[in-house]
């Protein structure tokens, strides 16, 4: 038999990650089966934004949709960080990365959710090897040597090489597969909600740390050249449910302070959204005829712009071991070509989801001493720029 012309992949799960693997998988001419339960048109009130880093603009250009989402994506050019945690301790320290210092133009773009979500459906839809399932799910799988079977909620069985679990944090493939997972939560939430302010953002995103989690404004581009960003808010429970509830007039004076003038005066534009906050990985990434992608495999806090970019990682190194697989015309998800993935990506994503954990726990604390020294550490790496480059080219993953 004549693997690639008969190779076939499922995709359980069209949220973002699920669509710009189905989309990569789809250049390769082999024919995509992918199932999504939830009505899609429900994706368009997502408020959230993404940071995509370069990698993921890269993906974009190659999938051919860039020059859509470009006139909507924001240059992210510069990125601040004010620590006001401890006041006794000096005023806030601040720090500025830029991407000048390691010879970039720019960290990436950030990139409106529903507005990405809608481009690649639609590029997806015009492709002939593209079948979307919608408002049906996986219900049960069996992998066998030459195949993998699954059956649907709407009771059809379909068949394939490969399935790839892209059902986010709660898949059913991976409580199936009986798959262990490593879970940290942190008494926290994540409210996102856009902003109209009065002072130009210049490209920058700025973190305020105090304590409870980061206050980030992140720099939007809009049709008319209205100064909006999108902000994300991660704090204790408590904290966000208060401010989540409060009527608008309320709710501006709490971000004013919270923003502290940094971007003038700020003011809600559009709906306030809330997201939980955890970590988690798991502790394989495949199973027979089986791959888990982003967070099926890993869930991080919305901190630092990791989690949807090291779904993308995830989603490059599939695509590339895919696309070698059928030059040599192998079976895509046999157990060799499987391996070469769980081998790639396992300690990457348990390194990044350990990384940005700490990264929550520092920005989190009440400990006062652990807040002097954060501020501390600010304060040093403003004098060492051989530090800071390197601190830089962790968080794009160089
Ligand atoms: C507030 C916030 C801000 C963020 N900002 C950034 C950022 O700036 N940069 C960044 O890199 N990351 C960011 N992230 C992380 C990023 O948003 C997530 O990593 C990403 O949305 C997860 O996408 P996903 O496709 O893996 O999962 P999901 O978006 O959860 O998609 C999973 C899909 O699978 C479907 N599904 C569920 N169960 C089944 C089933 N049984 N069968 C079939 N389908 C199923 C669901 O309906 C859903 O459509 C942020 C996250 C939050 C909460």
């Amino acid at each position: 038999m004549n693997k690639k012309q008969s190779n076939k992949v499922i995709i359980s799960g069209l949220g973002i990650s699920g669509l710009i693997t189905a989309s990569l998988l789809c250049k390769e001419k082999i024919k995509i089966e992918c199932f999504e339960p939830s009505d899609l048109s429900k994706f368009a009130s997502d408020q959230r934004t993404t940071a995509f880093l370069n990698p993921a603009i890269a993906v974009f250009k190659e999938i051919g949709i860039w020059k859509k989402i470009e006139p909507l994506s924001q240059p992210l050019k510069e990125m601040e960080i004010v620590d006001i945690g401890h006041s006794k301790y000096g005023d806030g320290s601040s720090i500025v990365f830029e991407p000048k210092e390691i010879s970039l133009e720019n960290f990436g773009y950030n990139v409106p959710n529903n507005f990405l979500r809608s481009e690649l459906l639609g590029w997806l839809k015009k492709k002939k090897n593209f079948t979307l399932h919608k408002g049906d799910s996986i219900v049960d799988h069996y992998a066998f040597d030459d195949y993998i079977l699954v059956e649907t909620a709407k009771g059809k069985k379909i068949t394939g090489n490969l399935l790839v679990s892209c059902e986010g944090k709660d898949s059913a493939i991976r409580k199936r597969e009986k798959i262990k997972t490593l879970k940290t939560s942190y008494n926290q939430l994540a409210m996102v909600f856009q902003v109209s302010h009065s002072k130009k953002h210049k490209d920058r995103t700025t973190e305020i740390l105090d304590s409870g989690g980061p206050f980030t404004i992140i720099p939007l581009r809009t049709p008319l050249n209205q100064l909006r960003s999108t902000v994300v808010w991660l704090d204790n429970l408590d904290v966000i449910n208060k401010a989540y509830s409060l009527k608008n007039t309320e709710f501006n004076s709490v971000i004013s302070k919270k923003s502290m003038g940094i971007r003038g005066n700020i003011r809600l534009a559009g709906k306030r959204q809330k997201w939980p906050v955890s970590s988690q990985f798991s502790k394989t990434l495949t199973s027979k005829r089986i791959v888990l992608i982003a967070e099926s495999a890993h869930v991080m806090p919305p901190t630092g712009a990791q989690g949807l970019n090291t779904s993308v990682e995830d989603i490059i190194t599939l695509h590339n071991i895919c696309k070698k697989a059928l030059k040599n015309d192998e079976d895509l998800g046999a157990d060799g070509v499987l391996k070469q993935y769980q081998i790639k990506r396992l300690t990457q994503t348990g390194s990044k989801v350990f990384g940005i954990h700490l990264l929550n726990k520092i920005s989190m604390t009440e400990n006062k001493f652990l807040k002097i020294a954060r501020k501390s550490f600010l304060m040093y790496l403003n004098q060492s720029p051989f530090l800071k480059r390197t601190l830089i080219k962790v968080g794009l993953g160089k």
